[in-house]
């Protein structure tokens, strides 16, 4: 009869938050006592037992050869990235304002990269006086970058960002093949090489960046494979031997119903088999993959409280205090074809049966406004928790906080 009766497919259960007295459990911390501390919401918390497991994952399924990297873009909370910094070996960064955090999360600037297009002459500034890794994405970033760094005295380290002759396939955003606006095209790579040791600029290794979120643990296989391949055929052109070779991420999480957890054993093999040929290929490299969303996407929650409880038509709604404005990925406007729902649960009625069917907005005055929608969820009131799962990335700072001039979110590290 209704638009009501047709529920949302159903998610496999997010178990990495344990399950206490009916209360999803934070760091330790049951989900009220958590909101009562933060003393509002909504709010982000992020694990960080579950960040540091995260990375002894990899770390365990990948060569000891492999230098892990985070991006700090997929989450630039300070803390975050301090605790971060202290389990990885560098961080990559995407603007001035992520190199700022990176560096005062102490990280040391031999282990920091900074990719990105339209870098502006005052960035190439504080990069090159900073003294990190610039990934230059372009004939005129080069040119300017000799100049910038000429004229402050000071070397450039410098690694070109090469768009691929090939794609990420199944990825669920592709950054290389084809035309991009990211780094230089493979086939112009050669002359670009040989101007850069005209300009006098410290060479120092290549960086390709094929895509995002991938589950397919062949698609990432075969563009690691083409990658080191690629980087083995434009390391004839460089000036000086290779001392990186930053082979890109991709890695993805589960968001949706029917997704699957990445399976990272092939993806370690042929790691091993890149790092053993890279010892007679390319022997001065240090071999780097860099990953934002893997490493602290499913360590974080977003959490707001039901304001409102409507039945509107035969449909319930369940009326929240945070929405689209915090999380726009979540609402299904951040790069999404299709709407689908993140896992959500009422998280003070964790171990509660999912009797009804509700939709869960935000408040603000747009039907774009959605955090889950028709999702079989337990009967929830006004003042209970919804929880938004697989929100440690692309979360906060990937959103427009101040449509519509409600009060900013709050993060908190647990
Ligand atoms: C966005 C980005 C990343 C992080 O991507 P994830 O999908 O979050 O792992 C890494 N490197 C570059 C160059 C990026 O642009």
């Amino acid at each position: 009869m209704s638009t009501a009766a047709k529920p949302a497919p159903v998610h496999a259960p997010m178990s990495q938050f344990p399950i206490r007295n009916g209360e999803l459990i934070i760091g330790g911390v049951p989900l009220t006592r958590l909101a009562a501390r933060v003393g509002q919401t909504p709010f982000y918390a992020y694990d960080r037992q579950l960040l540091g497991a995260r990375v002894g994952e990899l770390r365990e399924a990948l060569p000891d050869a492999i230098d892990l990297h985070y991006a700090v873009k997929a989450n630039p909370m300070p803390a975050l990235v301090g605790f971060m910094a202290e389990l990885v070996d560098g961080l990559d960064v995407a603007s001035a304002g992520e190199l700022r955090v990176a560096l005062d999360a102490g990280c040391a600037p031999a282990d920091i990269s900074f990719a990105g297009p339209g870098k502006r002459d005052t960035e190439l500034e504080q990069a090159v006086a900073a003294g990190v890794l610039l990934n230059v994405e372009s004939a005129g970033e080069l040119r300017r970058l000799a100049d910038i760094s000429a004229r402050l005295g000071w070397p450039a380290r410098v690694a070109l960002r090469v768009n691929p002759d090939f794609e990420l396939k199944s990825s669920g955003m592709k950054m290389g093949g084809g035309p991009k606006p990211f780094g230089v095209d493979a086939e112009a790579a050669p002359e670009l090489l040989a101007e850069l040791g005209r300009l006098g600029l410290a060479f120092e290794g290549f960086h390709l960046f094929a895509g995002s979120q991938n589950l397919r643990a062949e698609a990432i296989v075969e563009a690691q494979q083409k990658s080191f391949e690629l980087a083995l055929r434009l390391a004839d052109a460089a000036p000086t031997p290779a001392r990186v070779l930053n082979l890109g991420g991709g890695f993805g999480i589960p968001y949706f119903p029917g997704e699957t957890r990445l399976d990272l054993a092939p993806i370690g093999a042929n790691l091993a088999e890149i790092a053993h040929a890279a010892e007679s290929r390319m022997p001065d490299a240090t071999l780097v993959i860099e990953l934002g969303r893997y490493l602290v996407g499913e360590a974080g929650i977003y959490v707001s409280r039901v304001v409102d409880r409507k039945v509107s038509r035969g449909q319930v709604f369940l009326v929240c205090d945070g929405g689209l404005h915090h999380h726009l990925s979540a609402s299904g406007n951040f790069g999404q074809v299709i709407r689908k729902n993140y896992p959500t649960a009422i998280g003070n009625r964790a171990d509660a049966l999912a009797s009804t069917v509700a939709t869960a907005v935000g408040p603000l005055c747009t039907p774009l406004d959605l955090l889950a929608e028709r999702m079989p969820l337990p009967e929830a009131q006004v003042g209970d928790l919804v929880v938004i799962f697989q929100s440690g990335a692309y979360g906060a700072s990937a959103s427009p906080q101040a449509f519509l001039g409600h009060p900013p979110v709050v993060e908190v590290l647990v």
